[in-house]
């Protein structure tokens, strides 16, 4: 006879988690319960597990872009936790699956950019800690037709990095199109970088890494770059002209110099692409030898679902270290002051 055992305690829905708050731009965030909301159709709600600190978090707590958030709202776009809750008609995800939570939250589905496999153009995109609640948080809020699923054998405090750092540089260096042999200059190592670093020379590229900070290009040759260059002793132009010219140069720093170095570096018919966004909006490229040295300028921003599932799979598969150090939500704020001051490695991951 079987028996049926009934739960000592139903639980209770969830009404309020504590997540890092941002009630003004530039005010340090403030760590506090927040009201977890009823999901709508097509939401899932996710125990977060880990969620990185990008300098895209930094830039919407201080207000620096043109378009700005709304406070008061929860940054956190690197989000990684099991999903425990399903809104109405989701189907694309279990409860208990563990999934990744992007910058891209939502697309339409259906506009030109989404059905050709650019939903990062999307112009209704919503954008994860940004235009909604972000993973800043003990849970959060996401869209189960724009989470991605982290395969087994994937650690969540490593895919939270390759959630934004990792799928970012991956299309970048998609973008910049290096194949076997090209020489790539990657401007700036940090949580980005240190990852475009190695998708460079898994596409083949001899990799040349750019920074001010010697730790930072130690640990650039400990993942694979040839040659490296401290911007702050040398000029990087003619060092790496000396090499011959970058087939390709990816500007990660948040300074516009950089940007104007990673140009100055290319070899004729060479592929500047910009990836970093300085709260410093102006760059000056010349035009006159744009147009005679055949030179592409490109711009990328983060990548596809389907991109992520491709990063994944190379994690999984060996090919890739995340360089991360672990931090309670409560020193938020202390990770931000060491980010911006060039203290962090590479990426900082809390742990709500
Ligand atoms: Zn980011
Ligand atoms: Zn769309």
């Amino acid at each position: 006879m079987s028996t049926v055992t009934q739960p000592d305690s139903v639980a209770a829905p969830l009404t309020a988690y504590r997540a890092a708050v941002v009630h003004e731009f530039g005010a340090p965030l403030s760590v506090e319960m927040v009201p977890a909301g009823q999901l709508t159709a097509g939401q899932v709600r996710v125990k977060v597990e880990a969620t990185g600190l990008c300098h895209t978090d930094i830039h919407a707590a201080h207000g620096d872009w043109p378009v700005k958030p709304a406070p008061p709202f929860v940054p956190g776009h690197e989000g990684v936790g099991i999903v425990v809750e399903l809104g109405p008609g989701v189907t694309e995800v279990a409860v208990g699956e563990r999934v990744a939570m992007p910058w891209l939250g939502y697309a339409c589905g259906t506009c030109d950019h989404c059905v050709s496999g650019w939903e990062t153009l999307c112009e209704q995109q919503k954008n994860m800690g940004y235009s909604f609640d972000g993973t800043f948080g003990e849970y959060a809020t996401a869209y189960a037709r724009y989470v991605v699923r982290v395969p087994e054998g994937v650690d969540p405090l490593d895919a939270a990095p390759l959630t934004c750092a990792g799928v970012t540089t991956y299309k970048a260096v998609k973008v910049a199109g290096t194949r076997s042999s090209d020489l790539v200059a990657v401007f700036g190592v940090g949580g980005l970088g240190h990852l475009a670093i190695q998708y460079a020379a898994i596409a083949g590229g001899r990799v040349i890494v750019v920074d001010i900070h010697e730790s930072k290009l130690d640990l650039a040759r400990e993942l694979g770059a040839e040659f490296t260059i401290n911007a702050a002793e040398e000029d990087p132009i003619a060092a790496i002209q000396e090499l011959g010219g970058a087939h390709q140069a990816i500007a990660l720093a948040v300074a516009p110099r950089a940007f104007e170095q990673a140009y100055g570096s290319l070899r004729r018919g060479g592929t500047l692409v910009f990836v970093a966004l300085p709260a410093d909006n102006d760059v000056t490229l010349p035009i006159f030898q744009t147009v005679l040295n055949a030179i592409t300028v490109v711009g990328s921003i983060v990548g596809t679902r389907a991109e992520l599932r491709e990063v994944f799979a190379l994690h999984a598969a060996g090919r890739t270290t995340v360089i991360r150090e672990t931090r309670s939500l409560e020193q938020v704020n202390e990770a931000i002051a060491d980010l911006e001051a060039g203290r962090v490695a590479a990426r900082v991951v809390f742990e709500p």
